[in-house]
């Protein structure tokens, strides 16, 4: 049976770890050719061989997403491998130093809000040009998280930045929906990756303690994050727009 995003080129941010990792193989099973780009090359090197042992075609581009001639370079390299762009799951981010807003210095403000907010608007800047240059719309997912739907203590500059995705995306959605471009938002809870393990380490039980909290029970894995996503990308969700979709086993129900 054929793929729900078969034939559809796909470009996916943070490829190289976690939740990016883990969609890119979701996007691969479903039929897409992926353009995986992280700041660290080899990282999605990785998953792209493993996604091409599965049969999936693609290609690694490397880029920082806080650096606009880098995502632009990405988006063109695209166009120019497989001639259009129809999903992107803007989800490189960075967790930041864990500090009390009183406490958190400038320059760690700088580098958050750089990389989770600026880097989502700088991809969606370039990913829409290029849809709509197409014609033919297409459809966005950014990562936010719990964090952009309710406050947290400890990370000022990352709930902030994670706001912002979530109201870019309302607004991209807004502005482009006549184009049928689609823009939607995920908003994990805890889900299990190398970013949550990092910042697991600063609290005693943390992972019990999270547990505790979840109406689930449970942690999430980074594959339920990704079937989330391609669902979004795909036209089964194609009445879908202008959603921060909370991936969070139940959490911001309380
Ligand atoms: P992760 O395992 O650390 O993966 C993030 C990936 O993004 C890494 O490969 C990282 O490379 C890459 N990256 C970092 N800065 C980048 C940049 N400037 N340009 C391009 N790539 C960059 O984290 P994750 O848990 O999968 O997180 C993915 C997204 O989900 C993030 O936006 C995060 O905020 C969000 N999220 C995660 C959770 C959770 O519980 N895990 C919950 C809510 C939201 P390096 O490894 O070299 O930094």
């Amino acid at each position: 049976m054929a793929g729900i995003l078969e034939g559809k080129v796909a470009l996916i941010t943070g490829a190289g770890s976690g939740i990016g990792r883990a969609t890119s193989r979701i996007f691969a099973r479903e039929g897409a050719q992926l353009v995986l780009v992280d700041v660290v090359a080899e990282a999605a090197e990785e998953t792209l061989e493993a996604a091409k042992q599965a049969g999936a075609k693609g290609i690694c581009l490397k880029a920082d997403v806080s650096k606009s001639s880098e995502v632009e370079t990405a988006v063109a390299r695209t166009v120019a491998e497989f001639g259009r762009l129809d999903c992107a799951f803007n989800n490189a981010g960075i967790e930041g130093e864990p500090a009390l807003t009183h406490k958190c210095t400038e320059s760690n403000w700088n580098r958050v809000l750089a990389i989770n907010l600026t880097g989502v608007w700088l991809c969606m800047k370039a990913e829409i040009a290029q849809m709509l240059k197409q014609g033919h719309g297409g459809a966005i997912v950014n990562t936010s998280s719990l964090a952009g739907i309710a406050g947290a203590i400890g990370g000022p500059a990352y709930v902030a930045a994670k706001h912002g995705v979530a109201g870019l995306t309302r607004a991209a959605a807004l502005e482009y929906g006549r184009h049928n471009i689609r823009v939607n938002a995920v908003c994990p809870g805890p889900i299990r990756t190398p970013m949550l393990s990092r910042l697991m380490q600063f609290t005693r039980d943390a992972e019990q303690r999270m547990v505790r909290s979840e109406p689930l029970k449970r942690l999430g894995e980074p594959e339920e994050v990704g079937e989330t996503v391609v669902w979004l990308c795909s036209d089964r969700a194609s009445y879908v727009t202008g959603l921060p979709m909370p991936v969070d086993g139940g959490f911001s129900a309380q």
